[in-house]
């Protein structure tokens, strides 16, 4: 099955797809990690994309599309993939149209309240791409996954969560209605704790 994960950032569509990819054996695709990792190996897309992605705009179509174009021809794509992150312009969706069939466009569904508290507690883990929270973490400043040293991820301060917020709302938001049209479109209620967005997920799928 080949599913697309939509909604603002601090939506969760990190965390779900990670618990996805567990559950239906198939590779979480993330551009953001794509190109954060990247960005951290300081390669020659990394340089140029560095202060796109720190302040918090959109890497140009015609990289991201090609990277997600050479990933999902990949053999492990084969059997399906859950795109977290890409699309995000209308521009992507039609080109990814033409390279792929698209089952499924999930959109979690966030108020603006609680993203930019999401976002504002989120801690990072750059060794294992973990996404916590203040509010479950406490006072801890390790991963508690693979004991990593966590960060606050410089798109997460309040500035670039602002900016990518608004980049959301222009560019991104549009997709809703692009999948609609095509009836490919399920909304489910992001809010609440992880596990219970997961089984709304889960249900939705089942069906
Ligand atoms: P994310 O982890 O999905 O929030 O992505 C982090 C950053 O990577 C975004 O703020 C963008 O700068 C960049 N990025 C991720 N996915 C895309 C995409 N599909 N198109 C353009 N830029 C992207």
């Amino acid at each position: 099955m080949n599913i697309i994960l939509l909604g603002a950032p601090g939506s969760g569509k990190g965390t779900m797809a990670q618990k996805l990819t567990v559950e239906l054996d198939i590779p979480q695709i993330s551009t953001g990690d794509i190109f954060r990792k990247n960005l951290k190996e300081e390669t020659p897309l990394g340089l140029q994309i560095k202060d796109i992605l720190n302040g918090g705009g959109l890497v140009p179509d015609e990289i991201t599309i090609e990277i997600v174009k050479n990933r999902l021809a990949e053999p492990d794509c084969s059997k399906g993939y859950i795109l977290d992150g890409f699309p995000r312009s209308i521009a992507q969706a039609e080109a990814l149209d033409s390279f792929q069939h698209v089952d499924c466009a999930i959109n979690l569904d966030v108020d603006k309240q609680t993203i930019v508290s999401r976002l504002s507690g989120r801690r990072f883990c750059p060794d294992c791409n973990g996404t916590f929270h203040i509010s479950t973490l406490g006072n801890a400043t390790v991963c508690p996954v693979c004991g990593g040293k966590l960060i606050v991820r410089k798109d997460d301060s309040e500035e670039t969560v602002l900016e990518r917020l608004r980049v959301y709302e222009s560019t991104t938001l549009p997709l809703i209605e692009y999948y609609r049209n095509q009836r490919k479109l399920v909304t489910v209620d992001g809010t609440g704790g992880v596990e219970v967005v997961y089984r709304r997920i889960l249900d939705v799928l089942h069906k």
